[in-house]
């Protein structure tokens, strides 16, 4: 069995521990949730985004040639509805020219298994850097029917970037996909029996869309 670790980057910072907190707490607005949630977001797609690919770009100065670098335009973001969409914005603040697919997933509330009602992916190459996208990796049903559907359509490097995960659900996701590289802000205790990640934050789409 593959060690979690070898899968996982687990960022830390401290605005990312203060942040956490905020989103943690049960008393905490839906401005500020969605306002912190930005913020965690952001670091985890600094991190997550470290081995993008650049290519070299002479730009003239006022004074001089620079060689520089820019972004090669080879990445997909891939949000998975609906909690995904809080993280999208975020991330194309960084990569505004990035394609953007997208996949929609209901989790059964009694069985937690997650079911596909919507799937608008663009053409992905194997060259293609995928960024897949949900706050919460639980039981990694949902990341595992949505990696199934982009390796379908050519994925071959594929990131996912989740803010609170389960050791349960990476663990599933290292086993089932061994090449595969998981960024998250915060491994959690463990799942309940209704599969919510403890201590976790609750319903995550919940807080952010303020449908609680
Ligand atoms: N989805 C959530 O929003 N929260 C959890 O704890 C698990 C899945």
């Amino acid at each position: 069995m593959k060690s979690i670790m070898d899968t996982v980057t687990l960022v830390s910072h401290p605005l990312i521990e203060h942040s956490l907190t905020v989103l943690r707490d049960k008393h905490c607005t839906t401005a500020e949730f969605r306002h912190h949630a930005g913020i965690v977001s952001k670091i985890l797609t600094i991190e997550a985004t470290k081995g993008l690919h650049v290519i070299p770009k002479t730009v003239q100065t006022p004074l001089a040639p620079f060689k520089g670098k820019k972004l090669k335009n080879d990445v997909v973001i891939v949000p998975v509805l609906r909690s995904g969409l809080a993280m999208l914005m975020e991330l194309q603040d960084f990569l505004p020219s990035a394609v953007v697919g997208f996949i929609g997933l209901a989790r059964d509330e009694k069985t937690a298994q997650a079911r596909e009602y919507y799937q608008n992916l663009p053409k992905i190459f194997a060259s293609h850097t995928v960024l897949l996208i949900d706050p919460m990796l639980a039981t990694g049903g949902s990341f595992i029917e949505s990696i199934a559907m982009l390796r379908g359509k050519g994925a071959k490097n594929i990131t996912i970037i989740c803010i609170v995960s389960a050791p349960e659900g990476i663990q599933r996701l290292a086993n089932a996909y061994p090449d595969l590289h998981i960024y998250t802000a915060a491994i959690d205790k463990k799942l309940n029996e209704r599969k919510f990640i403890v201590p976790g934050l609750g319903d995550f789409g919940d807080r952010y869309f303020g449908t609680v």
